[in-house]
């Protein structure tokens, strides 16, 4: 047993049960307490990463030259693999950990995993091979203590469950196949240099040597933790998150392998002091036998709760059987975590920062994405043509200033709008009811199935307009007045402005 499995043993009793058991449980529980470490960065002076030129040392020997450097090798490999395959462009990707191999597993429509063949990333075949089991639809629920909750039921959202694994690897050799390209593990960003029309990134690998490679564009895709964020944000990357945890296990007495549960509570928020928030559950199948359960909560990012992946993992394996009851042949195949981020842009427009010279920033690492549905992966299938083709462009007109490369984003005004309803999901001991989210998203699920199916596939597959959202809010305002009150509590003025405005910048945008 390892020593780090043994320091949880008395305080996470549930957690360590379970890792005990797993493979790489020790290894899963250090990149947890990695993610967790997020927390205290947020409290710490911000680490100045991106430095000028004058700062590089004057023997610098420069191991390798590209036109684009990615530092994190997730969603970073889909990107780069079009700018590779489709534009010639002369890659490096690099990771701290093992490039394509993830902390969790995606969910998505095939209609929309099509749009990664649509820009010859992948062939039909391919997108197929990934997803390991589809199911005839899905659906929502909210706890009622009376069992009065309204079951919506949504077809073709979310009903894929797609091999993150496999899918990045994928990736990954198409990457490997154009020459020039390179992809390398265990190496850590440390800082980069700006110079004037070029970027100097320091890298240190697992033995402590350095490295510094030259780029034209150094692409962040370091996810929630990464530092150029932290420090293009002024140490507030998100003002938003939603911890995550999960396992994809086998052996559940209670499962139905034709549906995915996409999200449930079953019971009013947790009130316990540090730890105000409403649990939510998601189940999907996958391949097999085997099935993924997730645990969640929406909070603020500077909220004074608990919100470890630690804690919440403990927390899981304590109530799980209350959601999905494990049998006696349960297994734990892998668990999947990570912090969502969220951002709520105070403005008509994106709010956050996105760029620097000769630096952009994407995925979780530039959080434009909305929480609600999970789509980060999502906003990055949906966004991947413009983020790639834009800045194909921008090499080609040496147009890579801050000024230029912020045009080049993933911010969707209507995804904006939407993302700020996880205000209401934010569950706080001192003004809501404990039911209050539940009683909310229960009148949101009666208003959506009134209204035709297209809503709700809309809504959660963040393709809502802004006349199909009025039309919800009213509904729900007029069917459920103390959302007026909570949003008041909720957003007082300055956060309704701030929402207002963001609904001005959407009316008016061009992409409505
Ligand atoms: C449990 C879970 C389930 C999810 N399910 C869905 C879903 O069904 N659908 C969906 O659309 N979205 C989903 N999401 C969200 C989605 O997974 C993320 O948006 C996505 O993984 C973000 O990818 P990324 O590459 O930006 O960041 P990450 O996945 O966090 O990857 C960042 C990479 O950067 C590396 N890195 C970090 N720091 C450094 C450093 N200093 N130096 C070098 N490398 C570094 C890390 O090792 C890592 O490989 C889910 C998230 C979680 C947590």
């Amino acid at each position: 047993m390892s020593l780090l499995l043994e320091s949880i043993k008395q305080t996470k009793p549930h957690l360590y049960r379970a890792f005990s058991l797993i493979e790489d449980g020790d290894q899963h529980l250090q990149r947890i307490i990695e993610f967790d470490s997020y927390w205290e960065q947020l409290k710490k002076p911000v680490r100045k990463v991106i430095l000028p030129s004058s700062d590089l040392p004057k023997d610098v020997v420069i191991s390798g030259e590209y036109d684009l450097i990615y530092a994190g090798g997730t969603l970073g490999l889909l990107h780069a693999a079009v700018m590779a395959g489709r534009y010639g462009r002369k890659v490096m990707i690099f990771d701290r950990r093992q490039p394509a191999k993830s902390t969790r597993d995606w969910n998505i429509s095939r209609k929309e995993l099509l749009k990664l063949s649509a820009i010859a990333l992948f062939s039909e075949h391919e997108i197929d091979s990934v997803i390991v089991r589809q199911y005839k639809n899905g659906w929502v629920e909210f706890y009622q203590s009376d069992g009065s909750q309204k079951r919506l039921v949504i077809d073709d959202v979310l009903d894929c469950a797609v091999d993150a694994d496999k899918l990045l690897g994928l990736a990954k050799e198409k990457v490997q196949a154009v020459p020039g390209s390179a992809i390398i593990a265990g190496s850590t960003f440390l800082c980069c240099y700006q110079c004037d029309d070029h970027i100097v990134v320091k890298i240190e690998d697992s033995q402590g040597s350095l490295f510094y490679y030259k780029a034209r564009v150094l692409i962040d895709v370091m996810g929630v933790l990464s530092p150029i964020a932290m420090q293009l944000n002024g140490g507030k990357p998100q003002t938003h998150v939603c911890p995550t945890v999960g396992t994809i296990a086998s052996g559940f007495e209670d499962v139905d392998f034709d549906t995915g549960e996409i999200l449930v509570t079953t019971a009013p928020a947790d009130k316990a002091p540090g730890k105000g928030r409403q649990l939510i559950w998601e189940g999907f199948p996958a391949e097999g036998t085997k099935y993924i359960t997730y645990l969640f909560f929406y909070d603020e990012a500077d909220s004074t709760n608990d919100n470890s992946l630690l804690a919440l993992f403990d927390t899981y394996f304590r109530i799980l059987s209350g959601y999905k009851k494990p049998g006696k042949d349960f297994v734990v195949h892998r668990p999947v975590y990570g912090i969502i981020p969220a951002y709520f842009h105070d403005g008509f427009d994106r709010t956050r920062e996105i760029a620097d010279n000769n630096i952009i920033l994407f995925g979780d690492a530039a959080s434009l994405a909305s929480p609600l549905t999970f789509c980060g992966f999502g906003s990055m299938v949906r966004n991947l043509e413009r983020l790639t083709g834009d800045l194909d462009r921008a090499l080609c007109d040496n147009k890579l200033s801050k000024k230029h490369l912020e045009m080049i984003s993933a911010y969707e005004p209507n995804v904006a709008s939407m993302a700020n309803l996880m205000k209401y999901m934010c569950f706080n001991v001192a003004t809501d009811e404990p039911n209050f989210v539940n009683d909310l998203m229960n009148e949101v699920m009666i208003v959506l199935d009134d209204l035709p199916q297209h809503y709700r596939q809309a809504m959660f597959r963040d393709e809502m307009k802004i006349e199909e959202l009025a039309i919800v809010m009213l509904r729900v305002g007029w069917r459920y007045p103390k959302v007026l009150m909570a949003t008041w509590e909720k957003l007082g003025i300055h956060g309704s402005l701030g929402f207002l405005k963001n609904i001005l910048g959407w009316a008016f945008s061009p992409v409505r």
